[in-house]
Protein backbone atom coordinates (compact mmCIF):
# COMPACT_ATOMS: atom_id res chain seq x y z
CA UNK A 1 0.00 0.00 0.00
CA UNK A 2 1.13 3.24 -0.67
CA UNK A 3 0.78 6.01 1.43
CA UNK A 4 2.39 9.56 1.79
CA UNK A 5 5.00 8.85 4.43
CA UNK A 6 3.79 11.07 7.47
CA UNK A 7 0.06 10.73 6.82
CA UNK A 8 -2.02 9.65 9.34
CA UNK A 9 -2.53 6.35 7.94
CA UNK A 10 1.52 5.51 7.64
CA UNK A 11 2.10 7.22 10.84
CA UNK A 12 -0.71 4.73 12.59
CA UNK A 13 0.49 1.51 10.94
CA UNK A 14 3.77 2.06 12.03
CA UNK A 15 2.52 2.65 16.00
CA UNK A 16 -0.44 1.76 16.66
CA UNK A 17 -1.91 -1.70 17.90
CA UNK A 18 -5.68 -1.36 17.30
CA UNK A 19 -8.16 -3.03 19.14
CA UNK A 20 -10.87 -5.60 17.98
CA UNK A 21 -8.57 -5.05 14.69
CA UNK A 22 -7.18 -7.91 12.29
CA UNK A 23 -3.65 -7.11 12.91
CA UNK A 24 -2.50 -9.44 10.08
CA UNK A 25 -4.32 -6.99 7.43
CA UNK A 26 -2.89 -4.44 6.22
CA UNK A 27 -4.40 -1.47 8.25
CA UNK A 28 -3.25 1.52 6.10
CA UNK A 29 -5.77 0.61 3.38
CA UNK A 30 -8.53 0.39 5.69
CA UNK A 31 -8.07 3.05 8.13
CA UNK A 32 -10.89 5.65 9.03
CA UNK A 33 -9.43 8.50 11.51
CA UNK A 34 -12.24 10.25 12.27
CA UNK A 35 -11.29 14.07 13.25
CA UNK A 36 -14.72 15.97 14.06
CA UNK A 37 -18.20 15.30 15.11
CA UNK A 38 -21.24 17.05 15.48
CA UNK A 39 -24.74 15.76 16.67
CA UNK A 40 -25.08 12.22 15.13
CA UNK A 41 -22.60 12.56 12.26
CA UNK A 42 -18.99 12.30 12.63
CA UNK A 43 -16.43 13.30 10.26
CA UNK A 44 -12.88 11.55 8.63
CA UNK A 45 -9.46 13.22 7.85
CA UNK A 46 -10.45 13.15 3.93
CA UNK A 47 -13.82 15.73 4.87
CA UNK A 48 -16.23 12.62 4.46
CA UNK A 49 -19.47 12.88 6.73
CA UNK A 50 -20.90 9.88 8.27
CA UNK A 51 -24.31 9.38 10.07
CA UNK A 52 -22.94 6.87 13.26
CA UNK A 53 -25.42 4.30 13.28
CA UNK A 54 -23.64 2.72 16.22
CA UNK A 55 -23.05 5.54 18.43
CA UNK A 56 -19.33 4.93 18.45
CA UNK A 57 -19.56 1.55 20.47
CA UNK A 58 -22.76 1.17 21.63
CA UNK A 59 -22.16 4.33 23.64
CA UNK A 60 -22.02 8.11 22.76
CA UNK A 61 -25.57 8.53 23.53
CA UNK A 62 -26.12 12.27 23.10
CA UNK A 63 -23.81 12.27 19.70
CA UNK A 64 -20.56 14.37 19.52
CA UNK A 65 -21.00 17.84 20.17
CA UNK A 66 -22.74 18.24 23.11
CA UNK A 67 -21.86 21.47 24.48
CA UNK A 68 -23.03 21.09 27.96
CA UNK A 69 -20.07 18.41 28.83
CA UNK A 70 -17.14 20.04 26.73
CA UNK A 71 -18.42 23.00 29.22
CA UNK A 72 -18.70 20.59 32.45
CA UNK A 73 -15.18 19.15 31.58
CA UNK A 74 -13.92 22.49 31.33
CA UNK A 75 -15.13 23.78 34.70
CA UNK A 76 -14.41 20.90 36.70
CA UNK A 77 -10.81 20.63 35.21
CA UNK A 78 -10.24 24.40 36.03
CA UNK A 79 -11.91 23.74 39.63
CA UNK A 80 -9.85 20.46 40.57
CA UNK A 81 -8.56 18.67 37.96
CA UNK A 82 -7.99 15.06 39.92
CA UNK A 83 -8.62 13.99 43.78
CA UNK A 84 -9.09 10.55 44.81
CA UNK A 85 -11.37 8.69 47.09
CA UNK A 86 -8.60 6.36 48.64
CA UNK A 87 -8.28 6.74 52.51
CA UNK A 88 -11.48 8.40 52.97
CA UNK A 89 -10.90 11.49 50.43
CA UNK A 90 -13.62 12.50 48.32
CA UNK A 91 -14.54 14.83 45.70
CA UNK A 92 -18.14 16.92 45.48
CA UNK A 93 -18.63 15.64 41.75
CA UNK A 94 -18.34 11.97 42.52
CA UNK A 95 -20.88 12.52 45.47
CA UNK A 96 -23.62 14.59 43.12
CA UNK A 97 -23.12 11.59 40.44
CA UNK A 98 -23.52 8.59 43.09
CA UNK A 99 -26.25 10.29 44.75
CA UNK A 100 -28.07 10.86 41.11
CA UNK A 101 -26.86 7.19 39.87
CA UNK A 102 -28.64 5.85 43.23
CA UNK A 103 -31.83 7.93 42.60
CA UNK A 104 -32.60 6.48 39.46
CA UNK A 105 -31.08 3.19 39.53
CA UNK A 106 -33.58 -0.09 40.13
CA UNK A 107 -34.73 -0.80 43.56
CA UNK A 108 -32.42 -2.08 46.09
CA UNK A 109 -29.29 -0.97 44.91
CA UNK A 110 -27.92 1.25 47.77
CA UNK A 111 -23.97 2.37 47.18
CA UNK A 112 -21.91 2.92 43.95
CA UNK A 113 -18.02 1.95 43.63
CA UNK A 114 -16.86 3.90 40.58
CA UNK A 115 -13.90 2.43 38.06
CA UNK A 116 -13.08 3.50 34.40
CA UNK A 117 -14.27 0.87 32.13
CA UNK A 118 -17.18 -1.54 31.94
CA UNK A 119 -14.66 -4.23 31.73
CA UNK A 120 -13.18 -3.02 35.29
CA UNK A 121 -16.91 -2.82 36.49
CA UNK A 122 -17.89 -6.26 36.21
CA UNK A 123 -14.11 -7.32 37.13
CA UNK A 124 -15.16 -5.94 40.40
CA UNK A 125 -18.48 -7.38 40.90
CA UNK A 126 -16.88 -10.58 40.40
CA UNK A 127 -14.65 -9.89 43.36
CA UNK A 128 -17.45 -8.24 45.34
CA UNK A 129 -19.09 -11.70 45.02
CA UNK A 130 -16.55 -13.87 45.89
CA UNK A 131 -15.73 -11.20 48.97
CA UNK A 132 -19.24 -11.23 49.61
CA UNK A 133 -19.87 -15.40 50.35
CA UNK A 134 -16.07 -15.31 51.91
CA UNK A 135 -17.66 -13.22 54.38
CA UNK A 136 -20.85 -15.06 54.24
CA UNK A 137 -18.77 -18.36 55.57
CA UNK A 138 -19.20 -20.01 52.75
CA UNK A 139 -16.01 -20.08 50.84
CA UNK A 140 -17.46 -22.89 47.96
CA UNK A 141 -19.96 -20.46 46.59
CA UNK A 142 -18.01 -18.71 44.04
CA UNK A 143 -18.75 -20.00 40.89
CA UNK A 144 -20.44 -17.10 38.19
CA UNK A 145 -22.67 -17.90 35.34
CA UNK A 146 -22.58 -16.39 32.58
CA UNK A 147 -24.05 -16.94 28.94
CA UNK A 148 -22.46 -18.03 25.68
CA UNK A 149 -22.86 -14.91 23.57
CA UNK A 150 -22.67 -12.26 26.35
CA UNK A 151 -20.08 -9.55 26.62
CA UNK A 152 -18.67 -8.66 29.93
CA UNK A 153 -15.61 -6.85 28.06
CA UNK A 154 -11.94 -8.54 28.28
CA UNK A 155 -10.15 -8.19 31.32
CA UNK A 156 -8.98 -11.64 32.89
CA UNK A 157 -12.09 -11.67 35.05
CA UNK A 158 -14.43 -9.91 32.69
CA UNK A 159 -13.08 -11.61 29.42
CA UNK A 160 -13.47 -14.72 31.52
CA UNK A 161 -17.44 -14.13 31.54
CA UNK A 162 -17.49 -12.64 28.13
CA UNK A 163 -19.14 -15.78 26.38
CA UNK A 164 -17.45 -15.38 22.90
CA UNK A 165 -15.01 -17.94 21.91
CA UNK A 166 -12.71 -15.47 20.48
CA UNK A 167 -11.93 -13.54 23.38
CA UNK A 168 -10.86 -16.89 25.13
CA UNK A 169 -8.70 -18.49 22.32
CA UNK A 170 -5.14 -18.34 23.38
CA UNK A 171 -5.43 -15.90 26.17
CA UNK A 172 -5.91 -18.84 28.66
CA UNK A 173 -8.78 -17.66 29.27
CA UNK A 174 -11.88 -18.14 31.46
CA UNK A 175 -10.50 -18.59 34.53
CA UNK A 176 -11.69 -21.27 37.70
CA UNK A 177 -14.97 -20.60 38.82
CA UNK A 178 -16.62 -19.01 35.87
CA UNK A 179 -19.41 -21.25 33.95
CA UNK A 180 -21.40 -20.42 30.84
CA UNK A 181 -24.68 -20.76 30.50
CA UNK A 182 -27.17 -21.10 26.79
CA UNK A 183 -27.60 -18.42 24.88
CA UNK A 184 -30.73 -16.95 25.15
CA UNK A 185 -30.99 -16.70 21.15
CA UNK A 186 -34.83 -17.78 20.06
CA UNK A 187 -33.43 -17.44 16.20
CA UNK A 188 -30.08 -19.73 17.01
CA UNK A 189 -31.09 -22.33 19.64
CA UNK A 190 -35.11 -22.85 19.34
CA UNK A 191 -36.31 -26.00 18.33
CA UNK A 192 -38.51 -25.39 14.93
CA UNK A 193 -41.98 -24.43 15.86
CA UNK A 194 -41.14 -23.58 19.56
CA UNK A 195 -42.84 -20.46 21.24
CA UNK A 196 -40.60 -17.61 22.93
CA UNK A 197 -42.33 -18.89 25.89
CA UNK A 198 -41.29 -22.50 25.45
CA UNK A 199 -37.75 -21.99 24.64
CA UNK A 200 -37.65 -19.61 27.82
CA UNK A 201 -39.17 -22.24 29.58
CA UNK A 202 -36.27 -25.23 28.49
CA UNK A 203 -33.85 -22.26 29.17
CA UNK A 204 -34.58 -21.71 32.72
CA UNK A 205 -34.92 -26.00 33.16
CA UNK A 206 -31.81 -25.82 31.08
CA UNK A 207 -30.51 -23.62 33.51
CA UNK A 208 -31.97 -25.21 37.02
CA UNK A 209 -30.01 -28.61 36.07
CA UNK A 210 -26.80 -27.18 35.30
CA UNK A 211 -26.38 -25.44 38.46
CA UNK A 212 -27.86 -28.60 40.28
CA UNK A 213 -24.74 -31.05 38.48
CA UNK A 214 -22.42 -27.83 39.74
CA UNK A 215 -23.44 -27.89 42.78
CA UNK A 216 -25.89 -25.32 44.45
CA UNK A 217 -23.77 -24.77 46.99
CA UNK A 218 -20.84 -23.39 44.50
CA UNK A 219 -22.99 -20.96 42.47
CA UNK A 220 -22.76 -17.90 43.83
CA UNK A 221 -24.16 -15.30 40.73
CA UNK A 222 -25.36 -15.09 36.85
CA UNK A 223 -24.13 -11.79 35.27
CA UNK A 224 -26.54 -11.27 32.20
CA UNK A 225 -26.91 -8.26 29.59
CA UNK A 226 -30.62 -7.56 30.07
CA UNK A 227 -29.77 -7.45 25.71
CA UNK A 228 -26.71 -9.15 24.66
CA UNK A 229 -25.27 -6.47 22.37
CA UNK A 230 -21.95 -7.57 20.94
CA UNK A 231 -23.03 -11.28 20.93
CA UNK A 232 -25.05 -10.00 18.04
CA UNK A 233 -27.86 -7.98 20.19
CA UNK A 234 -29.86 -11.04 21.62
CA UNK A 235 -33.36 -10.38 22.68
CA UNK A 236 -34.22 -12.71 25.62
CA UNK A 237 -37.57 -14.81 25.40
CA UNK A 238 -40.56 -13.59 26.36
CA UNK A 239 -40.68 -14.63 30.07
CA UNK A 240 -36.92 -15.38 30.35
CA UNK A 241 -35.47 -13.10 33.16
CA UNK A 242 -38.82 -13.99 35.11
CA UNK A 243 -38.16 -17.63 34.77
CA UNK A 244 -34.28 -17.14 35.55
CA UNK A 245 -34.58 -14.83 38.96
CA UNK A 246 -36.82 -17.64 40.38
CA UNK A 247 -34.36 -20.43 39.78
CA UNK A 248 -31.85 -17.72 40.79
CA UNK A 249 -33.80 -17.20 44.34
CA UNK A 250 -34.58 -20.84 44.56
CA UNK A 251 -30.57 -21.46 45.06
CA UNK A 252 -29.84 -18.24 46.85
CA UNK A 253 -27.50 -16.98 43.56
CA UNK A 254 -26.84 -13.22 42.99
CA UNK A 255 -27.82 -11.65 40.35
CA UNK A 256 -25.69 -9.50 38.29
CA UNK A 257 -27.26 -7.29 35.71
CA UNK A 258 -24.54 -5.71 32.97
CA UNK A 259 -26.11 -2.42 31.66
CA UNK A 260 -22.84 -1.49 30.27
CA UNK A 261 -24.83 -0.88 27.15
CA UNK A 262 -28.93 -0.90 27.68
CA UNK A 263 -27.90 1.68 30.43
CA UNK A 264 -29.96 5.15 30.13
CA UNK A 265 -32.51 4.27 28.04
CA UNK A 266 -31.26 2.17 25.08
CA UNK A 267 -34.46 -0.33 25.34
CA UNK A 268 -37.19 2.64 26.03
CA UNK A 269 -36.89 2.63 29.79
CA UNK A 270 -33.87 3.55 31.77
CA UNK A 271 -32.46 0.84 32.43
CA UNK A 272 -32.73 -2.90 30.92
CA UNK A 273 -33.63 -4.07 34.29
CA UNK A 274 -37.24 -2.36 34.54
CA UNK A 275 -37.59 -3.17 30.74
CA UNK A 276 -37.35 -6.96 31.53
CA UNK A 277 -39.01 -6.89 35.15
CA UNK A 278 -34.81 -7.75 36.50
CA UNK A 279 -33.89 -6.96 39.99
CA UNK A 280 -30.24 -7.07 40.04
CA UNK A 281 -28.09 -7.34 43.25
CA UNK A 282 -25.51 -5.74 41.10
CA UNK A 283 -25.72 -3.43 38.10
CA UNK A 284 -23.12 -2.16 36.36
CA UNK A 285 -23.21 0.82 33.78
CA UNK A 286 -20.35 2.57 31.61
CA UNK A 287 -20.41 3.92 27.99
CA UNK A 288 -23.97 6.14 28.16
CA UNK A 289 -22.74 7.12 31.57
CA UNK A 290 -20.63 10.56 30.39
CA UNK A 291 -22.13 9.48 26.73
CA UNK A 292 -18.49 7.97 26.77
CA UNK A 293 -17.41 11.26 26.12
CA UNK A 294 -14.43 10.77 29.47
CA UNK A 295 -14.46 7.42 30.53
CA UNK A 296 -16.10 5.91 33.96
CA UNK A 297 -17.99 3.46 35.04
CA UNK A 298 -19.76 1.87 37.89
CA UNK A 299 -21.03 -0.66 39.98
CA UNK A 300 -23.57 -0.52 42.17
CA UNK A 301 -24.16 -3.02 44.61
CA UNK A 302 -27.71 -3.96 47.25
CA UNK A 303 -27.20 -2.80 51.09
CA UNK A 304 -26.33 -6.46 51.99
CA UNK A 305 -23.45 -6.98 49.89
CA UNK A 306 -21.78 -3.28 51.36
CA UNK A 307 -22.92 -4.48 54.93
CA UNK A 308 -20.66 -7.47 54.30
CA UNK A 309 -17.61 -5.43 53.02
CA UNK A 310 -17.94 -3.19 56.04
CA UNK A 311 -17.64 -6.68 58.15
CA UNK A 312 -14.72 -7.65 56.31
CA UNK A 313 -13.35 -3.84 56.99
CA UNK A 314 -13.48 -5.20 60.64
CA UNK A 315 -11.64 -7.78 59.89
CA UNK A 316 -9.01 -6.62 57.84
CA UNK A 317 -8.85 -3.59 58.05
CA UNK A 318 -9.02 -1.01 54.71
CA UNK A 319 -11.21 -2.74 51.99
CA UNK A 320 -8.30 -3.29 49.55
CA UNK A 321 -9.57 -2.57 46.76
CA UNK A 322 -9.68 0.65 44.02
CA UNK A 323 -8.11 2.44 40.93
CA UNK A 324 -6.59 5.73 41.01
CA UNK A 325 -9.09 7.20 38.65
CA UNK A 326 -12.77 5.65 40.25
CA UNK A 327 -14.68 8.81 40.91
CA UNK A 328 -12.60 10.87 39.03
CA UNK A 329 -13.68 14.48 39.53
CA UNK A 330 -13.40 15.71 35.63
CA UNK A 331 -15.02 12.30 34.51
CA UNK A 332 -17.75 12.31 37.23
CA UNK A 333 -18.74 15.85 36.38
CA UNK A 334 -19.59 15.06 32.79
CA UNK A 335 -21.34 12.20 33.78
CA UNK A 336 -22.99 13.99 36.21
CA UNK A 337 -24.14 16.63 33.14
CA UNK A 338 -24.78 13.75 31.12
CA UNK A 339 -27.78 11.90 33.51
CA UNK A 340 -28.96 15.58 33.60
CA UNK A 341 -29.68 16.50 30.17
CA UNK A 342 -31.45 12.74 29.93
CA UNK A 343 -34.12 14.11 32.80
CA UNK A 344 -34.13 17.57 31.25
CA UNK A 345 -34.58 16.86 27.75
CA UNK A 346 -36.61 13.17 28.54
CA UNK A 347 -34.33 11.26 26.47
CA UNK A 348 -36.27 8.15 27.74
CA UNK A 349 -39.38 9.68 26.07
CA UNK A 350 -37.81 10.85 22.87
CA UNK A 351 -36.09 7.10 22.74
CA UNK A 352 -40.13 5.78 23.03
CA UNK A 353 -41.10 8.18 20.46
CA UNK A 354 -38.08 7.08 17.64
CA UNK A 355 -37.87 3.11 18.01
CA UNK A 356 -41.44 2.66 16.81
CA UNK A 357 -40.11 4.06 13.45
CA UNK A 358 -36.86 2.72 14.49
CA UNK A 359 -38.27 -0.66 14.73
CA UNK A 360 -40.73 -1.04 11.75
CA UNK A 361 -38.14 -0.19 9.64
CA UNK A 362 -35.70 -3.19 11.11
CA UNK A 363 -38.47 -5.56 11.40
CA UNK A 364 -39.76 -4.51 7.49
CA UNK A 365 -35.82 -6.25 6.58
CA UNK A 366 -36.88 -9.43 7.44
CA UNK A 367 -38.59 -9.61 4.09
CA UNK A 368 -35.48 -9.14 1.95
CA UNK A 369 -33.69 -12.52 0.71
CA UNK A 370 -30.89 -12.29 2.22
CA UNK A 371 -31.97 -11.33 5.86
CA UNK A 372 -31.86 -14.48 8.15
CA UNK A 373 -33.89 -12.11 11.33
CA UNK A 374 -34.21 -8.83 11.88
CA UNK A 375 -34.53 -8.01 15.52
CA UNK A 376 -34.43 -5.45 17.87
CA UNK A 377 -35.75 -3.13 20.99
CA UNK A 378 -35.91 0.60 21.54
CA UNK A 379 -32.67 1.59 19.82
CA UNK A 380 -30.77 -1.41 19.59
CA UNK A 381 -30.97 -3.72 16.70
CA UNK A 382 -29.16 -6.43 14.54
CA UNK A 383 -30.36 -8.13 11.25
CA UNK A 384 -28.45 -11.49 10.34
CA UNK A 385 -27.29 -11.95 7.11
CA UNK A 386 -27.75 -15.82 4.69
CA UNK A 387 -26.96 -16.72 2.02
CA UNK A 388 -30.28 -19.00 1.87
CA UNK A 389 -33.29 -18.16 3.95
CA UNK A 390 -34.71 -21.28 4.44
CA UNK A 391 -31.67 -23.25 5.32
CA UNK A 392 -30.23 -19.83 7.13
CA UNK A 393 -26.82 -20.97 5.92
CA UNK A 394 -24.26 -17.99 5.88
CA UNK A 395 -22.51 -16.37 3.02
CA UNK A 396 -19.24 -18.12 4.14
CA UNK A 397 -18.66 -20.09 7.09
CA UNK A 398 -15.47 -18.77 7.72
CA UNK A 399 -15.67 -15.16 7.61
CA UNK A 400 -19.41 -13.79 6.66
CA UNK A 401 -20.22 -11.62 4.80
CA UNK A 402 -20.52 -8.26 7.08
CA UNK A 403 -17.65 -6.32 6.88
CA UNK A 404 -17.63 -6.12 3.31
CA UNK A 405 -21.92 -5.07 3.79
CA UNK A 406 -20.36 -2.35 6.58
CA UNK A 407 -17.68 -1.04 4.05
CA UNK A 408 -20.21 -0.44 1.73
CA UNK A 409 -22.36 0.90 4.14
CA UNK A 410 -18.94 3.09 5.52
CA UNK A 411 -18.65 4.22 1.62
CA UNK A 412 -22.02 5.55 1.53
CA UNK A 413 -21.79 7.97 4.41
CA UNK A 414 -23.11 5.54 7.19
CA UNK A 415 -21.55 3.57 9.63
CA UNK A 416 -22.78 0.40 11.47
CA UNK A 417 -21.09 -2.96 13.00
CA UNK A 418 -20.89 -6.40 11.53
CA UNK A 419 -20.88 -9.04 13.95
CA UNK A 420 -19.73 -12.09 11.88
CA UNK A 421 -23.09 -12.38 9.67
CA UNK A 422 -25.28 -10.09 12.32
CA UNK A 423 -24.90 -6.34 11.63
CA UNK A 424 -25.90 -4.23 14.61
CA UNK A 425 -27.67 -1.15 14.83
CA UNK A 426 -27.25 1.60 17.58
CA UNK A 427 -27.44 5.06 17.03
CA UNK A 428 -27.11 7.62 19.22
CA UNK A 429 -30.21 8.18 21.82
CA UNK A 430 -30.77 11.78 20.00
CA UNK A 431 -31.28 10.59 16.37
CA UNK A 432 -34.27 11.32 15.01
CA UNK A 433 -36.99 9.73 12.52
CA UNK A 434 -35.47 11.57 9.20
CA UNK A 435 -31.74 10.23 10.94
CA UNK A 436 -33.28 6.74 11.26
CA UNK A 437 -34.26 6.56 8.07
CA UNK A 438 -31.13 7.77 6.26
CA UNK A 439 -29.64 4.99 8.18
CA UNK A 440 -32.49 2.21 7.15
CA UNK A 441 -31.89 3.46 3.51
CA UNK A 442 -28.95 2.86 3.36
CA UNK A 443 -29.18 -0.40 4.85
CA UNK A 444 -31.84 -1.57 2.18
CA UNK A 445 -29.11 -0.29 0.01
CA UNK A 446 -26.22 -2.56 1.38
CA UNK A 447 -28.60 -5.23 1.23
CA UNK A 448 -29.21 -5.02 -2.58
CA UNK A 449 -25.18 -4.88 -2.78
CA UNK A 450 -24.93 -8.08 -1.17
CA UNK A 451 -27.75 -10.18 -2.70
N1 LIG B 1 -20.29 -5.05 29.12
C1 LIG B 1 -20.95 -4.85 27.98
C2 LIG B 1 -22.39 -5.26 27.87
C3 LIG B 1 -20.31 -4.26 26.88
O1 LIG B 1 -20.96 -4.10 25.73
C4 LIG B 1 -18.96 -3.86 27.03
C5 LIG B 1 -18.26 -3.23 25.90
O2 LIG B 1 -18.73 -3.18 24.79
C6 LIG B 1 -18.33 -4.11 28.24
C7 LIG B 1 -19.02 -4.68 29.28
C8 LIG B 1 -16.89 -3.74 28.43
O3 LIG B 1 -16.77 -2.36 28.50
P1 LIG B 1 -15.36 -1.66 28.19
O4 LIG B 1 -15.07 -1.86 26.75
O5 LIG B 1 -15.62 -0.23 28.58
O6 LIG B 1 -14.36 -2.30 29.08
Amino acid sequence: MNTLRNSNAERDARTLVHPYSNLSYDTESRLLTIVKGDGCYVEDDQGNRYLEGMAGLWSTSLGFSEERLADAANAQIRKLPYYHLFNHRSTEPSIDLAEKLLSIAPEGLEKVLFANSGSEANDQAVKLVWYYNNQKGRPEKKKIISRWRGYHGVTVASGSLTGLPGNHADFDLPIRNIIHADCPSHYHHANPGETEEAFAERLAESLEAQIIAEGPETVAALIAEPVSGSGGVIVPPKGYYERVQKILKKYDILLIADEVITGFGRTGKMFGCETFGMKPDIMTVAKALSSSYLPISATLISGEIYNAMVEESRKHGVFAHGVTYAGHPVCAAVALETLKIYEERDIVGHVAEVAPHFQARLAALADRPNVGHARGIGLIGAIELVADKTSRAPFAPARGVGPAFQLHLQRNGVIVRALRDAVAFCPPLIITKDQIDVLFDAVEDGLDFVA
